[in-house]
């Protein structure tokens, strides 16, 4: 069964196409709607162009155009296509079938994520229309934390701003956190409804979740992706005066405070260098780069120190994403400060570029893994499983 796995952006278009379980095509469209896109995609022979695309709308159209082109395959042999949707707001538990209501439900929380939901919108237009006979489905970012419970998701604000505008954590990354999950569980040996799993999943967008039985129970981000733990440009968690402070203060208005806390803040705005880690670890002389890191490392110990707690305990803490995967620096500093809990990090294994495997010690209290996340491969599943 061939699927196809989209993933749109606000500025960008990610896709996979699958046979089963084996990735038979991948590519990524870039600055969409700047003066010139980019498109990479990469079959047996890879494919590279810059081309103008002034939206979300003219770069499917080009995908589409592409996919028979390159003779990557006939549109109507493709029977499913995933489409990520990055909020679903408290309508969406699960992933669903692709229907008008469903469209008209998308649009009605898309107010939640407005550079978002608008871009997943208009692809999942353009494929319908272009591939009719497919079975589409809509998976959410949000919907794996809608078992949290009001303690963990309210915000201590007056309750009428939750009834009216739906104020609330919703929580990201979820369909990372169910295929970690799924992996983690065959890592382990142990059913899903046994485990206790606190996840990281630190990339350039950074967010912790604390899973009981295959449910989350507690999760780092919140109404938006800019609460929770530093992240590469975004700030996470602050005093909530700030905004006003910065308003008197310097000026500015709401939407530049946004902006800055968006696209200027995390380890960029620490460290005035980079929102990327690896030019941050390799600053060892600048102290406001190692400051960053040492910020961030710290957050991720903390988060899980906290929800061990929440748990009652912990089978396995998972590294995942661009950092977790990646970042020595990272996973060590994590070993060492919970010692405390007896985690014990194997410093060879962490150093040897682990992959989808443990990095504790036989000795320490909590196994500690590296696994691969695929959100691409986890939408293509829950198309599979719907299309039975
Ligand atoms: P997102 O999906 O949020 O854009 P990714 O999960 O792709 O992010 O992670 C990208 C980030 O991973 C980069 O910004 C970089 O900081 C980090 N990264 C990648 N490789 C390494 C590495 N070897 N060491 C440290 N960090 C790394």
């Amino acid at each position: 069964m061939k699927v196809l796995s989209i993933n749109a952006g606000s500025s960008s278009i990610k896709f996979k196409l699958f046979d089963g379980e084996v990735v038979l095509c991948d590519g990524v469209y870039e600055r969409i709607g700047e003066e010139m896109s980019e498109v990479t995609i990469k079959c047996a022979e890879k494919f590279e162009e810059e081309v103008v695309l002034q939206n979300h709308k003219e770069a499917v159209l080009h995908l589409i155009d592409k996919l028979e082109k390159l003779n990557i395959c006939k549109l109507d042999e493709i029977s499913g296509i995933g489409h990520r949707v990055v909020h679903g707001g408290e309508k969406f538990t699960e992933s669903v079938v692709i229907t008008d209501q469903v469209i008209e439900e998308i649009e009605a929380v898309s107010g939640l994520a407005p550079l978002h939901n608008p871009a997943n919108l208009t692809a999942i237009k353009e494929f319908m229309e272009a591939v009719p006979n497919a079975i589409h489905v809509a998976v959410f970012d949000t919907s794996f934390h809608q078992t949290l419970e009001p303690e963990s998701y309210l915000y201590s604000i007056p309750y009428s701003y939750y009834e009216e505008y739906g104020l609330r954590k919703y929580g990201f990354h979820g369909t990372s956190y169910r295929y970690i999950t799924e992996e983690a569980s065959k890592m382990l040996g142990k059913p899903v409804e046994e485990l206790k799993l606190i996840i990281a999943h630190i990339g350039n967008g950074a967010s912790m979740c604390a899973v009981k039985y295959g449910k989350s129970i507690e999760t780092t981000m919140g109404l938006t992706p800019l609460a929770g733990i530093t992240m590469g440009t975004r700030c996470g968690d602050i005093d909530p005066s700030i905004p006003e402070f910065l308003a008197e203060n310097a000026g500015l208005t709401i939407q530049e405070i946004n902006k800055i806390f968006n696209k200027e803040s995390g380890l960029l705005g620490i460290s005035g260098l980079s929102n990327d880690r690896r030019d941050l670890e390799a600053a060892v002389d600048n102290p406001r780069a190692q400051m960053a890191l040492r910020r961030q490392n710290r957050q991720v110990a903390d988060f899980i120190a906290r929800y061990f707690v929440s748990l009652g305990g912990c089978d396995c803490i998972v590294f995942t994403a661009g950092v977790g995967e990646n970042s020595e620096n990272l996973r060590e500093y994590v070993g060492n400060k919970l010692s405390v809990l007896g985690v014990e990090i194997d410093r060879e294994i962490n150093k040897s570029r682990p992959k989808n495997t443990f990095i504790s010690t036989d000795a320490s209290s909590i196994k500690v893994a590296v696994i691969s996340t695929n959100e691409e491969l986890m939408m293509a599943r829950d198309v599979m499983k719907l299309s039975k």
